[in-house]
């Protein structure tokens, strides 16, 4: 199926959607990639300082997207370093920003991602707002699923804390143990919150290892939204189907996705 062809979602086929947040709901991808490569050209050059060898910045593009956006903090960490051969200890997540730690990397990404939401604020998608509450009035359950720590007060900041029926973010993921994308259980855990069989279920996801993840859980079907021109690596990745816009998901049987 191709970018712009509506995609009917029938009742009688699915019980709910499972939305990731950032990318697919809200607007902070972009925040996100200028924090990480902030935070790795920060590291990068002072170990380049201290070594002698070459200063190669972080991509903002092709790094964020293969290594680290979808993925838990740390993970994303650890991939990125890895790409460039460098292995840091893990160190704890109590580790000030900026030790040379896997974790104190991460918190340092944390606390410029926190100074970028504090400046800017976060902005949603009005199309993926729309498509929440045209589910809902359709009877099809929603939960919205984030890697962030930071995924209740994103959503209490633009009005949609309560939008969703199920939300599985960083902090339960932390709690219950949970494997970072692309294993499935973040999405597992929302299907299994909202009651509904994984193959009755829809994923909507904007990153190559969120599709990975809805995939490898064996849901009924994995939506890529891509927003950045990335649509054959999400079909690569996983996704049966790629839309450029939500107004492209619509309600079978019960008309527009307007809900009107
Ligand atoms: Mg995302």
């Amino acid at each position: 199926m191709n970018e712009g062809s509506p995609i009917r979602l029938a009742r009688a086929r699915f019980d709910a959607v499972i939305f990731d947040l950032d990318g697919v709901i809200t607007r902070t991808a972009r925040q996100h990639a200028r924090a990480w490569k902030r935070m790795f050209d920060e590291f990068l050059e002072r170990r380049s300082r201290g070594e002698g060898g070459r200063f190669v910045p972080f991509d903002i593009d092709a790094d964020y997207r293969r290594y680290v956006d979808g993925k838990p903090r740390y993970d994303g960490v650890v991939g990125f370093l890895r790409s460039r051969g460098i292995e840091l200890p893990w160190g704890d997540p109590r580790d000030r920003p900026a030790a040379a730690t896997v974790c104190g990397l991460g918190n340092r990404k944390n606390e410029l991602f926190g100074e970028v939401l504090d400046r800017e604020g976060a902005e949603v998608f009005e199309d993926a707002i729309d498509l929440v509450r045209a589910l809902a009035n359709a009877g099809i359950k929603t939960a919205i699923v984030s890697s962030s720590k930071n995924c209740a007060s994103i959503l209490r900041s633009v009005g949609a804390l309560d939008l969703f029926d199920v939300r599985v973010d960083g902090t339960h993921a932390e709690a219950l143990r949970l494997h970072g994308k692309p294993a499935p259980d973040i999405f597992l855990a929302a299907a299994e919150a909202l009651n509904v069989d994984p193959q009755r279920a829809v994923v909507v996801e904007d990153a190559l290892a969120g599709v990975e993840a809805g995939r490898a859980g064996g849901f009924g079907l994995v939506v890529g939204v891509d927003r950045v021109g990335q649509a054959d690596a999400l079909r690569g990745h996983g996704a049966d189907v790629v839309v450029s816009d939500l107004g492209s998901l619509q309600i079978a049987n019960g008309g527009r996705t307007d809900g009107h």
